[in-house]
């Protein structure tokens, strides 16, 4: 590889820009408007004098990585590219129309990359003349810091397509892990469970946000849910939900919760907006006062209290501070996402070892199968059927490779 394509300079597209001219690739970066180009130029030097500041880079580096990026207006240059990663705006008829013209203008061994978060890889390879050479690339936000992409094999991606891709991205240092083209991928759709258990658990009055938020810390994350929500966008993480339960069929234990719908309306979209879950007052946040509710004091078995004490004990560094409410939020949330990735493996979309690996390099401080084995399959087995049974819900039935591991 010697020249690197990239179309959409949003958020993705020039992070994705900035790893590949770190990386001494000459960047052919492509956008709709010259304005657009110049936002990600300033963007990447701002990064990059960050990385400075931070001794990743050296000073002499820094102009020389900026001038590897060509910015244009015109697909018409991508003739010289190796590999294109395109990522423009999450919408199938505006990735599908690139595509077409992508196939048409580049050289027939380029090969052509989507970052499609959550939309399907073979309907956007199927305009294309040689969908062999399509592929997904799934880049994590920012792309310069997290190192997993997950590397979509679509129905007609070829062989030879899916190693030079892998090759390259471990050639400039990230982590491929290679999945099969459904909906959410991996990451995307275990992680699911992470804001729509919790979303659910605030909906039926069960726990509230600054509760649950404050429990996942002791789990040893950065933020909890809603101030992840919040970060990545109230907008970004509904379509991306809506996509996945859309694709899923309507699949229950997808089913986004209606009252994200209306926040969305209302142009709440988290950090971006200034005001989500929270409002965010320069470093400060606040939970907004509407979402300030009473909870509901459900009773629940001595046999479900338990068993969410027991999970908990196993993954949590400080469970005896967590309520009976936070308890059962984080129980259910990770038997959901052990219970997802039992699916994920039973459906053959990627390796045990590459999803606990995936897992990791997005920063959850364990894989789901590292975590079934932290917990004791047969408890997680245990709490989703009586979950089930509490919460009258059929979204918590355990997947049947989970179930017959057991028998
Ligand atoms: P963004 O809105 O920041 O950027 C999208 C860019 O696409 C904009 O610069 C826009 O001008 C450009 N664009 C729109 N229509 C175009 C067209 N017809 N031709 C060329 N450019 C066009 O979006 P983003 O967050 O960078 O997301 C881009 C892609 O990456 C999406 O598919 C998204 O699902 C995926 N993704 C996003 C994240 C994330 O956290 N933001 C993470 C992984 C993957």
């Amino acid at each position: 590889m010697n020249t690197i394509g990239v179309v959409g300079a949003g958020r993705m597209g020039s992070g994705i820009a900035q790893v590949m001219a770190q990386a001494g690739y000459d960047v052919i970066l492509f956008d709709i408007s010259n304005e657009t180009l110049q936002n990600a130029l300033e963007n990447i030097k701002r990064h990059l004098q960050r990385a400075l500041e931070l001794g990743t880079i050296k000073k002499e580096q820094l102009q020389g990585i900026l001038t590897k990026i060509h910015p244009t207006t015109k697909l018409k240059h991508f003739i010289s590219a190796d590999i294109v990663f395109e990522a423009v705006i999450e919408d199938i008829e505006v990735k599908r129309k690139i595509f077409h013209e992508l196939d048409d203008r580049c050289n027939p061994t380029t090969i052509l990359a989507t970052n499609t978060s959550s939309l399907s890889v073979t309907k956007i390879a199927s305009v294309t003349e040689n969908p062999y050479r399509v592929i997904g690339t799934h880049f994590f936000n920012p792309p310069y810091v997290l190192k997993l992409v997950e590397v979509v094999k679509a129905q007609h991606t070829s062989d030879d397509t899916v190693e030079k891709t892998v090759s390259f991205l471990k050639s400039i240092g990230h982590s491929p892990i290679v999945v099969k083209d459904s909906p959410g991928f991996i990451v995307n759709r275990i992680s699911r469970h992470f804001y729509l258990e919790p979303l659910r658990a605030y909906e039926i009055g069960l726990a509230g946000i600054e509760e649950i938020d404050s429990a996942f810390k002791l789990f040893g994350l950065e933020m909890g849910p809603f101030e992840v929500i919040d970060y990545v966008g109230v907008d970004v993480n509904y379509i991306v939900s809506r996509s996945i339960y859309e694709r899923f069929n309507f699949e229950e234990r997808f089913r986004p919760v209606a009252f994200q719908t209306k926040l969305v309306e209302a142009g709440l979209l988290g950090r971006k907006t200034n005001s989500g879950f929270y409002y965010y007052v320069g470093k400060e946040k606040k939970l907004q006062d509407f979402f300030k509710r009473e909870k509901i004091n459900y009773k629940f078995s001595k046999k479900f209290l338990n068993l969410a004490d027991t999970i908990c004990k196993k993954i949590l560094s400080q469970k005896d501070n967590l309520n009976d409410s936070q308890k059962i939020v984080v129980a259910l949330t990770v038997s959901m996402i052990i219970n997802e990735a039992y699916y994920a493996l039973m459906e053959n979309l990627a390796l045990e070892d590459d999803i606990n690996l995936a897992f990791r390099l997005v920063k959850f401080p364990a894989g789901p199968f590292e975590l079934a084995e932290q917990i004791g399959l047969k408890n997680v087995f245990n709490f989703l059927n009586l979950a089930r049974e509490e919460l009258l819900s059929e979204r918590y039935k355990p997947a049947l490779l989970l179930a017959k591991k057991l028998s």
